[in-house]
């Protein structure tokens, strides 16, 4: 059984400090620890509080968000996800402390295939910014929360928006997912196709 939030505690600040000086050691200018940058990522429209993390990491690649998280575990230091900070409901918030991982860099298309009408890309690929790429192909990607939002908030929160009524939420969106585990590990599930008999269904 998962614990309640109340039985969630704080990491002692050693093992913030030992996690901060490993990032630092692996990441550089890319680990920011300043009151500023961790106050813009902790931020909510309700009753909460904005809740800073402790320090902020710029992902650049897969391996880098495994490397934090790795790092996290293994001192029991919360981790959390940013990918544009539209969510409003204190998603971002940091109520344990811990490092946020920014995602905003991450932001390349890797591939477009126009026959199949799917597309590969990274994390932090905004919807306006994809939207601006694929309009020469006549394509466009339908989930359209207000905000420019990013595909891995979106996927998080199941994003939906005016046109979810003709195209789904994100759910009917997503064919495959590349992603980190708790404990560090990577795992894909689904492929580009619709529906494979190689197998269950991941
Ligand atoms: C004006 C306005 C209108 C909106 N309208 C809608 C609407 O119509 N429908 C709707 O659904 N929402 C709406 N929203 C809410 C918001 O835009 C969505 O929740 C959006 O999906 C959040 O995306 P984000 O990139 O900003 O994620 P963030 O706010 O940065 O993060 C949201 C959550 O996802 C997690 N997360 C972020 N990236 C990843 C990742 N790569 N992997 C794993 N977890 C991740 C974060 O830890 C956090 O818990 C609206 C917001 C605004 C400001």
């Amino acid at each position: 059984m998962a614990p309640s939030s109340t039985a969630l505690k704080r990491p002692a600040p050693t093992a913030v400090a030992s996690a901060i000086e490993a990032l630092a050691a692996r990441f550089g200018n890319n680990l920011i620890t300043s009151q500023a940058v961790r106050d813009q990522h902790a931020h909510t429209t309700t009753w909460l509080p904005p809740q800073p993390p402790d320090a902020v990491v710029m992902a650049q690649t897969t391996e880098d968000i495994q490397d934090v998280v790795r790092i996290c575990a293994e001192r029991r230091v919360p981790v959390i996800a940013f990918g544009t900070g539209t969510s409003l409901e204190g998603q971002v918030n940091a109520p344990l402390g811990g490092v946020c991982i920014d995602l905003r860099e991450m932001n390349r298309i890797i591939a477009v295939h126009p026959d199949d009408l799917d597309c590969v890309i990274e994390p932090g690929v905004t919807r306006k910014a994809l939207n601006e790429h694929l309009r020469d192909q006549g394509l466009f990607f339908p989930i359209g929360p207000g905000a420019d939002a990013s595909i891995g908030g979106m996927a998080s929160t199941r994003a939906s928006g005016t046109n979810a009524v003709r195209y789904g939420t994100m759910k009917d969106n997503i064919l495959a997912l590349k992603v980190v585990r708790a404990d560090g590990e990577i795992i894909s599930t689904g492929t580009r196709a619709k529906k494979t008999s190689a197998g269950y269904e991941k």
